[in-house]
């Protein structure tokens, strides 16, 4: 039997919800490989809550002090060290910023490969990773060598709130980082602005594009998002045109969202749009042209005018929740 290993990123405890989606996949590829399969903490002497109720076989706790605060070749020199004991196939992980920094020269220390940024995988005899390239115009099909792979997952590839339940055991794994001598200190950590919006985590979005037509006309959708507790997102133009702030960008060079609802308004869905979109539960959208690229991917399509549907949806759901 073999040995997946999914690195949980958290901070102070708090589990990213990158982790989360890499551990959906990490559970669905040790069900059917048979692996078996262990959540790798640093900095932590007890597993995070979140993972106490997860099906994974064990959490390998790695207490060592050094790795309370994130460090490149702290973290490098331990999952060397996690890796040399425990021999997995995999090493899987959510595409972090952390973890950009640090997988690529890991698995350069390796000589190992690391398949970044996936969007998902096929079994057939073995593993095929699928990750996209040129702007998201094409899926890529990647295999590797035979011995351990690295891959770390794209936000939103994999939801989070399927993850199957079970009751993890807990081990300790004891690391020696004194020889380590860091030539990198991360300075302080990146605060958001005051009012940054990280559509990342919202549940409901309501999505508005070029076919808005105005800033003046935003209102529209802003009231739409009212009526359903939704975040307002946004295709690239709007931002572009001033009409939004940068925070509300949806797409390759915007935020990656993975909504329960999404619901976009005059948006043509452009391939930079959708990579930052189609992983959303249902997706509703609004376009006066049939043959707009989003309803391929839309679960429900309304063809219509924006200026005619929007007002009637947002009263009709206002009067359904009266409010
Ligand atoms: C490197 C790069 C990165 C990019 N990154 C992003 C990104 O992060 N996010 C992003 O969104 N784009 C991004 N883009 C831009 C992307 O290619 C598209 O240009 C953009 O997504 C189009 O936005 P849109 O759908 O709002 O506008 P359009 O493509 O102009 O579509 C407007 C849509 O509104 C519909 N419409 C017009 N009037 C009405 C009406 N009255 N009622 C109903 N429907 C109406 C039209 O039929 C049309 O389908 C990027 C491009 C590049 C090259």
């Amino acid at each position: 039997m073999g040995k997946i290993l999914t690195f949980i990123q958290h901070q102070d405890g708090q589990v990213s919800r990158n982790s989360l989606e890499a551990l959906k996949a990490a559970q669905e590829l040790a069900t059917a490989l048979s692996h078996s399969l262990a959540g790798v903490v640093f900095g932590l002497e007890s597993p995070p809550e979140q993972l106490t109720g997860l099906k994974l076989d064990e959490v390998l706790l790695v207490p060592a002090s050094e790795l309370k605060e994130y460090t490149q070749e702290q973290y490098i020199a331990a999952m060397n060290a996690v890796i040399a004991a425990e021999s997995p196939e995999l090493l899987l992980a959510g595409h972090t910023y952390q973890a950009r920094d640090w997988l690529p020269r890991l698995a350069s220390r390796l000589e190992r490969p690391l398949v970044s940024d996936c969007v998902g995988y096929q079994l057939d005899g073995q593993i095929t990773w699928v990750r996209q390239i040129f702007q998201g115009k094409i899926n890529a099909d990647v295999q590797t060598t035979p011995g351990l792979a690295i891959v770390s997952f794209q936000s939103g590839a994999f939801r989070s709130d399927d993850l199957e339940p079970g009751s993890p055991t807990v081990r300790t794994l004891s690391v020696d980082l004194s020889g380590v001598t860091l030539h990198v200190r991360p300075g302080d950590r990146f605060q958001e602005g005051k009012g940054t919006v990280d559509l990342s985590h919202a549940e409901r979005i309501v999505s508005v594009g070029r076919g808005i037509g105005d800033a003046d006309n935003l209102h529209l959708v802003r009231d739409l998002a009212a009526a359903l507790d939704a975040e307002l997102g946004s295709s690239r133009p709007v931002v572009d045109y001033g009409w939004l702030d940068h925070d509300r960008q949806v797409g390759s060079s915007g935020q990656t969202v993975s909504a329960k609802l999404y619901l976009s308004v005059g948006i043509s869905g452009a391939i930079q749009h959708q990579v930052g979109m189609k992983n959303s539960g249902c997706i509703v959208a609004i376009n006066k042209d049939a043959n707009a690229p989003i309803f391929e991917i839309a679960d429900y399509g309304i063809v219509a005018d924006l200026f005619e549907i929007v007002p009637r949806l947002t009263a009709a759901i206002k009067e359904h929740r009266g409010t």
